[in-house]
Parts: C-alpha cells; structure tokens; sequence
C-alpha cells in the first residue's frame, strides 16, 4: 500500500487491515512515497518525519510493515519499478496492491500500466462504497488488460491527511482522526503549522 502518507491516518490503516483479512494476505507493506514528482510536498515535512509517523501508526500491528522500498531508491519512482523490484526479491509472492479509487482512473497514465497489472492483484477502495462509474471503469481496466482488480470491503471514513493538515494549522481538534503517537509527533515536531500547502 503506498501513499504519501502526509500524515498517515485511521483512513489508511483501516484500509490496510481490511485489505489484510479480506484477501487472507500475509502482511502489508505500507511504503511511503518519495516526496513525489507531481506534487510539491508542504515544506515542514520531511521524508523522515513521514516514516517516523508510519512506524508510530503501526507499530502496534504485527502484520503491518513500513517499507522504504521506494524511498532507498534514486530518482522518480514509479510503481512498476518497485513490483518489479519487489517481485525480483520475492519470486514466490503474490502481490496485491491497495489503491484508492482516483488512481484507478489514472492508472493508464502511469508508466507501464499493463506490467503493473499483470505484477499484482489491484485492490480498490471506492469513496462511500461501490458506485456504477467505479464498477465501469474496473470492468474497463480488467477487460483491456486482463488484470485482476477487487473492491474492499470497507467502511468508508471519512478521513483525508489534507484535512487534517487543514485542522492544525487553524487549531483544530485531530483527535480521533490519527493514532495518538503520531498526533503527538506532529505537534512536538511542529509540523503542518505553517501555510505552505502542497498542490
Ligand atoms: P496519495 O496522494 O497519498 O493519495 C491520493 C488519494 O488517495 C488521497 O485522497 C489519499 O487520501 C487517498 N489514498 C492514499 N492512499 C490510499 C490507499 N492506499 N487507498 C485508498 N486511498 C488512498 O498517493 P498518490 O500520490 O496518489 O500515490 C498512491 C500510490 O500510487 C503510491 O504508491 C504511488 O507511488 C503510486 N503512483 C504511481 C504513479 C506512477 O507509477 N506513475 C503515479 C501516481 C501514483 P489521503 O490524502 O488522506 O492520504
């Protein structure tokens, strides 16, 4: 499951856990992003601080892992690039990758879409459960390139990391939202009090 995780919250880690029993995996790989090409990250934050909020998010989870797949390597990455990596490493893994449903919209814009899908089951968590342009578009994808793609399971929170970015800088309560470490981290860190807001 990668993300940029900026912060990591219950959103994310309740996806993780579905994914982890409705598909019987063995363990989930969270894998923060490098501060990616096509976005401009909020300036505070810092790759570290990321990983460090992960590692507290689950460090009470002994089936969730953080990955620093793609942060260990150099330049752009791409999701091709780490299934490939991943895959070379792990010959005998199945593996399946948790997405939210936007990027199932864009996925064909990624590089190498038709290897990424032939490397790894797609999970898709929709927005408010399954909708009918959803379903269209994994029917879409599946068909054009013989990929596997489920749905998750899940009940929907409500929980964006823009929101909660939003929340402290105008002081806000983020209770609930996150795991309380990383609340913590975030205030002792000082971090998302400034305005500069990613794009
Ligand atoms: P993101 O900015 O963290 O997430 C995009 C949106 O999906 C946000 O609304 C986010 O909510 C939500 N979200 C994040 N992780 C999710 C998950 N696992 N399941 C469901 N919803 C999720 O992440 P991103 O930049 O789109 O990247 C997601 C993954 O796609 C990464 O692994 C990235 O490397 C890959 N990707 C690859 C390419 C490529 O290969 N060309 C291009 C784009 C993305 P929050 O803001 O609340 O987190």
């Amino acid at each position: 499951m990668g993300g940029t995780f900026n912060p990591i919250h219950f959103g994310h880690l309740l996806l993780a856990e579905t994914a982890y029993h409705q598909f019987d995996l063995d363990e989930i790989l969270i894998m923060p992003t490098k501060n990616p090409y096509y976005k401009k990250l909020t300036n505070s934050v810092t790759e570290e601080d990321r990983v460090n909020m992960v590692q507290l998010a689950i460090e009470d989870n002994p089936h969730f892992h953080l990955s620093k797949e793609e942060l260990d390597r150099e330049g752009t990455t791409y999701t091709v690039e780490t299934l490939k990596n991943l895959t070379e490493k792990n010959p005998d893994c199945d593996y399946y990758f948790i997405m939210g449903a936007d990027s199932l919209y864009h996925i064909e814009s990624w590089k190498e879409p038709e290897s990424i899908l032939q490397m790894a089951v797609i999970v898709v968590a929709g927005r408010g459960g399954s909708s009918s342009s959803l379903n269209s578009q994994i029917e879409y994808i599946e068909n054009k390139y013989e990929a596997n793609i489920f749905q998750l399971n899940s009940p929907n929170l409500e929980i964006s990391s823009n929101d909660i970015r939003r929340r402290i800088r105008v002081g806000e309560s983020i209770r609930y939202l996150l795991p309380q470490a990383v609340a913590e981290y975030i205030y002792s860190n000082h971090l998302y009090i400034s305005s500069g807001e990613e794009e």
